[in-house]
């Protein structure tokens, strides 16, 4: 078994699920800074963890702890300056951003607080975008059935424009689960939502777990919202500090505000 530095021992118990085909997220020692000299910030300080795959992880911590910084890292959104990270048991491609862009289409989605959709196409447009830039077929049929399901499917031709937050949250979620990615990373998913709408989303995002197996990652300062996870992931100061499995939105809150009288003692 590999040993690692987790100070909870999450990499370690998740390590001896011995199948590392198993592990659709490693991150090895990751060191992030920005800055040099006086200015110099360490945004991520020797992280690690391996998520199994079909787990729905939270990723909490109080503002400037490093969790944007660790998703765009995990996401190949972003380069560590060292260690290193593993999508579906394949390291994160270093040649370029042509490599890196490749890397992402094929293994990970995304979704954001914005939504981030192209306002100029359709529901079914956004939809389909990923698998059109990654050069796949599109399947109409399937994404028609996608939209249905999460409540869209009387909507394909509209405009983002003409949908409220959540529904183009539904249609981003939609679009980032296209391409069947083995890691959806998701970044305050809700911070733009109200509570049903909210509430809507993380079911959508759970059920992309329970029913197809992928593996979520979701940044959120809401402990609402990290109580749908599997487990959450404490950082502080660029570092894991602590894990809850099995999160409550209380016990979560509670995890919180000792990190933040933590972080301010
Ligand atoms: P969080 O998402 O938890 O608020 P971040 O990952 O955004 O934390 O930031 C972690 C630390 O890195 C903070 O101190 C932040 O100021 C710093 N940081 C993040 N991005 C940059 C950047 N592009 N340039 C300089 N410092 C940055």
């Amino acid at each position: 078994m590999t040993t690692t530095h987790a100070p909870d021992g999450t990499a370690g118990r998740l390590d001896s699920a011995a199948d590392p085909s198993r592990t659709a997220l490693r991150l090895t020692d990751v060191r992030k800074t920005y800055g040099t000299g006086d200015n110099l910030v360490t945004a991520l300080d020797g992280v690690c963890l391996a998520l199994p795959a079909g787990t729905f992880t939270a990723v909490m911590g109080p503002s400037g702890s490093g969790k944007s910084t660790l998703l765009q890292c995990a996401a190949g959104l972003d380069l560590p300056d060292t260690g290193t990270v593993h999508v579906d048991g394949e390291p994160l491609a270093h040649g370029g951003e042509a490599a890196l862009t490749r890397f992402r289409r094929e293994r990970i989605g995304f979704v954001f607080q914005q939504f981030n959709l192209l306002p100029t196409l359709t529901v079914l447009e956004n939809t389909v975008l990923p698998l059109r830039l990654a050069g796949r077929r599109v399947d109409r049929a399937a994404a028609v059935a996608v939209l249905t399901r999460i409540g869209l499917g009387e909507r394909l031709d509209h405009l983002p424009a003409q949908l409220s937050g959540g529904q183009q949250q539904r249609v981003a979620i939609a679009r980032a689960l296209v391409t069947r990615p083995k890691v959806v990373f998701a970044d305050e998913p809700t911070g733009a939502l109200d509570t049903r709408s909210a509430r809507d989303v993380l079911g959508l995002l759970q059920e992309a777990v329970t029913g197809h197996g992928q593996t979520l990652v979701m940044v959120t300062h809401d402990p609402v919202a990290a109580a749908y996870a599997d487990s959450v992931l404490f950082l502080a100061d660029g570092r894991i500090v602590g894990r809850l499995p099995q999160p409550t939105a209380d016990a979560v809150a509670a995890r919180m505000t000792r990190l933040a009288d933590r972080a301010s003692g």
